[in-house]
């Protein structure tokens, strides 16, 4: 028997409540904020900005959100400050 969904069963469930989660980063949204899930029964869990993990609620989600455009406009903004001077060079 094999399940592909990834809908949580009754049994996964309970496996959890018995034997605790097992948790897996499932997406890294700057050094310190995680979002993670567990591998058995999808319960989901982040960084919250004190360091410790709560519940992935969809408020958190979405702060999650706002906080990985920010860092990717920071990282593209840093690596563009790197390349300009080259490029200023080259233009002048
Ligand atoms: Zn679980």
């Amino acid at each position: 028997m094999k399940t592909v969904n990834q809908k949580p069963t009754l049994l996964s469930k309970l496996y959890c409540v018995m034997f605790g989660h097992n948790y897996l980063v499932s997406k890294k949204i700057t050094h310190h904020v995680k979002e993670y899930a567990c591998s058995n029964c999808n319960h989901e869990l982040t960084t919250n900005g004190n360091g410790s993990l709560i519940e992935l609620s969809p408020k958190y989600r979405e702060i999650n959100e706002i906080l990985l455009s920010i860092h990717k406009k920071k990282i593209t903004r840093l690596s563009r400050e790197v390349i300009s001077p080259t490029v200023y060079r080259m233009t002048s």
